[in-house]
C-alpha cells in the first residue's frame, strides 16, 4: 500500500459532485466541459498551493490596526504535461500572475508502449524552485513517472513536487507513489478502475479531446 498521507482528495462536497456530474456526462457541451472543469481545477491548485511552507507576514490595515498574515515561502513554478496538463494553465496564472511556467511533452511510443519524452523546457532555476505538476489524467503512471523523471534529472527533490491531478486511478497512484513516497498528489477523485484501453472507470473519457474540443 502506497503512503496514503501523500494524496490529498478535495473534499467530497455536494458542490464538487454537482461539477463532476456536468463534466462527466457525456453529453455534456465543449463549453460547459471547459467552464466547470476550470472549476474544479481552481480547487485543486488553491489545495496544492496550501500545502507549501508559508512565513509569516505582518501587515497593517487601512484603520491602523496589524493583521498577524503569512506569505509563500518558497519560490514556485508550474509544469505542465502537454496537452491535457495545458488547461490547468490558466487557472495558475489567474491565481498568480507572473509565475514562471515549464513544459514536458511525453508520448507512448507505439512500438515499445513505453512514454518517450519528446520535449522539455524548464525554468533554468527550477532546482531551487517548488514545483505545481499539472496533469488531470493519471491512469496507468507511464507518463506522470517520465515526467517526474525530468523534474529530478533537472534537480527538483521528490518533496518539493505536487502533483495536481484531477482524475486517478487507484493503479496509477500506486505507481507513482511507491516509486517517489515523497511526492504528494492533489485530485478530486480517486477512480474504481481502468477499462483495457486505460481509460478511467467511471471517469471522464479523453480529457485532452473533450477540453481542447478535438474529439471525433
Ligand atoms: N486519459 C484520459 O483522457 N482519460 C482517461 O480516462 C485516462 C487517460
Amino acid at each position: 500500500m502506497f503512503n496514503q498521507a501523500a494524496v490529498h482528495v478535495l473534499p467530497q462536497t455536494n458542490q464538487l459532485r454537482a461539477l463532476h456530474s456536468i463534466i462527466r456526462d457525456k453529453h455534456a457541451s465543449q463549453e460547459d466541459f471547459v467552464f466547470y472543469s476550470n472549476r474544479i481545477i481552481r480547487q485543486l491548485l488553491e489545495t496544492g498551493m496550501n500545502l507549501l511552507p508559508f512565513e509569516p507576514r505582518l501587515v497593517t490595515t487601512p484603520i491602523g490596526a496589524s493583521f498577524d498574515g503569512l506569505q509563500l515561502a518558497v519560490k514556485l513554478c508550474g509544469v505542465s504535461v502537454i496537452r491535457a496538463g495545458e488547461s490547468m494553465e490558466p487557472e495558475l496564472r489567474a491565481m498568480y500572475p507572473g509565475l514562471r511556467m515549464g513544459k514536458i511533452l511525453i508520448q507512448r511510443d507505439k512500438q515499445t508502449k513505453l512514454p518517450d519524452l519528446l520535449y522539455s523546457h524548464l525554468p533554468p532555476d527550477i532546482s531551487e524552485r517548488h514545483v505545481l505538476l499539472l496533469e488531470p489524467m493519471l491512469a496507468t503512471g507511464g507518463s506522470a513517472l517520465a515526467a517526474i523523471e525530468v523534474l529530478l534529472k533537472a534537480g527538483v527533490p521528490e518533496e518539493h513536487i505536487i502533483f495536481v491531478n484531477l482524475l486517478a486511478a487507484p493503479v496509477g497512484l500506486k505507481r507513482l507513489l511507491d516509486t517517489h513516497p515523497k511526492l504528494r498528489v492533489v485530485t478530486a477523485s480517486v477512480e474504481k478502475e481502468l477499462t483495457d484501453q486505460a481509460y478511467m472507470i467511471p471517469g471522464i473519457g479523453d480529457f485532452g479531446d473533450r477540453y481542447f474540443g478535438t474529439a471525433r
